[in-house]
């Protein structure tokens, strides 16, 4: 089964929990554990709030979510056209983040990459971000095992 959906939203923190919840709901069709489920909602709420507090500093613009469903496999698409980042792989060393001062512990992408099966990133100063995650449901062990 192919499966898309994609969402649009203002980067407000309230859009946070929505995003999570909606994409959370779409990939039920999937049938996931409900591990499998806590961990896609935590890689998106990880890669929703970056696009929120680091993307556009001060201002609020577009984020976009793209969710796709392709037999077992969960792809998103976290999307802004805000700051960008200047080093990619610095910003996914454990513990770095740009804004100690607003507590941020640098642990988004190292969550992204220990609840998700692939996470990429692409990124440009001044164009934006999209980070592509990728998760493979395991469906048939859940449905022996129940
Ligand atoms: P935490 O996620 O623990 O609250 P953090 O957001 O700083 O802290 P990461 O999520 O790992 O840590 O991100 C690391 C750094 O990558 C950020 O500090 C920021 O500089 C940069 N970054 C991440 N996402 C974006 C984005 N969408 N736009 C611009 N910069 C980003
Ligand atoms: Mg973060």
């Amino acid at each position: 089964m192919k499966n898309e959906m994609t969402l649009t939203f203002d980067s407000l923190s309230e859009n946070e929990g929505f995003a999570r919840v909606a994409v959370a709901a779409f990939v039920t069709q999937l049938n996931p554990t409900l591990e499998e489920v806590a961990d896609i909602k935590t890689a998106v709420s990880e890669a929703v709030t970056n696009a929120i507090i680091h993307a556009y500093p001060g201002e609020v613009h577009t984020v976009v979510v793209r969710t796709r469903l392709d037999g077992e496999t969960v792809e998103l698409w976290v999307m802004d056209e805000g700051v960008g980042i200047e080093d990619v792989k610095k910003a996914m060393e454990p513990l770095y983040t740009s804004r100690p001062e607003l507590e941020r512990s640098g642990m988004g992408f190292m969550f992204m990459e220990a609840f998700m099966d692939q996470v990429e990133v692409l990124s440009k100063p001044l164009e934006g971000t999209t980070v592509y995650m990728k998760k493979k449901i395991q469906k048939g062990v859940t449905e022996q095992e129940a």
